[in-house]
């Protein structure tokens, strides 16, 4: 396992891929692993509908870096992911408002949402919470993946990175189902499962400007001034968390991948001395999901509900939802679709594809009130 992890300087992002550039080089390149003619998903961090300033999600002047260097070897780059869980849509906004769809468009490379593109169960040899997981269709039929994680901090995992950043490959329930674990060790697990799954090739990681405090979404943006690069997602993030000032086994996505020997767990720093670079960031304070206890967070998880629902007025039973619906949740009851909730698998596929905008959301109370804080606080 090749367990190198560059540390390039990069003080600001008009120098972004001079800096991707040196870091790729310091490794052993990008043609070691993407030969011409190969689709290849850079997956960027696209958690929520805010502006690259904001520094929660990937920068675009990264996507374009990459976008271009992945052409530039005759490969075909692709660029998703699948935002946050605050409403359907959510991704589809998140990739305009970061300037990730412009910068992705401006190179010529594909867009995917994975909130839309479908998903495919499949088992998690040796799971520690998801024995089968749905995961987004981009991801499993592509030929090489690339992680573009944002170095920030993490309410529940202190730190989130290159490994963390595959959270977006899996449906709301999914993510919602990893939240209601309510342990710090249990959700790294449950991220790795996920992690173990999509298998990437590479990570490249947006740390010119980071995010302390209360990240991943509501934290402050900090300046880093560098690019980090590796083929081990798992060994880059040892050296990110410790970068910012976390030891780096207390990580539970790191200490959750080292124990299923999906690293070495020595990774082996290249360019700028770890020392030379690192930055104190601020640790999160915790949101909900840290500050009650588990027992509290788990009720109100469950109260916490978004489903599709199929309003019959609407439906003209175009069949395109059923067609779409990985699972196979939608069934056809005395003439009239209905969503089948133990199924549904709540990817809103159907919601998106109706032409008819017969699929509804119903909200339970619980997930009114939080989704309206959220984005009072986005
Ligand atoms: S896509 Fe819309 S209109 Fe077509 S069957 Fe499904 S709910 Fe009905
Ligand atoms: S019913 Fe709709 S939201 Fe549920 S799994 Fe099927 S397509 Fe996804």
């Amino acid at each position: 396992m090749n367990t190198i992890v560059s540390i390039v300087r990069c003080p600001d992002y008009s120098q972004a891929k001079d800096s991707i550039i040196e870091s790729l080089d310091l490794i052993g390149g990008l043609d070691k692993i993407i030969k011409p003619g190969d689709r290849v998903l850079l997956k960027a961090n696209i958690l929520a509908a805010r502006p690259p300033e904001d520094a929660v999600t990937t920068h675009p002047a990264v996507i374009t870096a990459m976008c271009e260097l992945v052409s530039d070897i005759g490969a075909i780059p692709i660029v998703g992911d699948g935002s946050g869980i605050t409403h359907p849509g959510a991704t589809a906004e998140a990739l305009k408002m970061s300037g990730i769809k412009d910068a992705a468009q401006k190179c010529g490379a594909e867009i995917v949402n994975f909130e839309t593109a479908g998903f495919v169960e499949v088992d998690v040899p040796d799971a520690k919470q998801f024995p089968r997981l749905y995961i987004a269709k981009p991801i499993l039929e592509v030929d090489v993946i690339i992680s573009l994680p944002k170095l920030k901090t993490h309410e529940l995992m202190y730190y989130t990175g290159a490994v963390k950043n595959f959270f977006g490959a899996v449906p709301l329930k999914t993510r919602k189902q990893a939240h209601l674990l309510a342990k710090r060790d249990l959700f790294g697990e449950a991220v790795v499962d996920i992690y173990s799954i999509v298998k990437p090739h590479l990570a490249v990681m947006d740390g010119v400007v980071g995010m302390e405090g209360n990240g991943p979404a509501h934290g402050t943006p900090i300046n880093t001034g560098v690019i980090i690069a590796s083929y081990d997602c798992v060994a880059l993030d040892m050296v990110a968390s410790e970068l910012i000032g976390f030891e780096p086994m207390l990580i539970p996505t790191n200490h959750a991948a080292l124990e299923r020997k999906l690293s070495t767990g020595q990774p082996k720093i290249v360019g700028t001395p770890l020392e030379d670079v690192k930055v104190k960031f601020k640790e999160s304070t915790g949101g909900i999901t840290t500050m009650a206890p588990a027992f509290i967070t788990g009720r109100l998880g469950k109260l916490f509900t978004m489903r599709p629902h199929i309003n019959t007025e609407k439906c003209v039973l175009c069949g395109t939802c059923v067609l779409n619906c990985s699972p196979h949740a939608i069934e056809e009851i005395d003439g009239k679709l209905k969503i089948n909730d133990d199924k549904c698998i709540q990817c809103y596929c159907c919601r998106e594809l109706c032409p008819h905008n017969a699929v509804e959301i119903k909200r339970s109370m619980i997930a009114k009130i939080l989704t309206r804080m959220n984005e009072t606080r986005s």
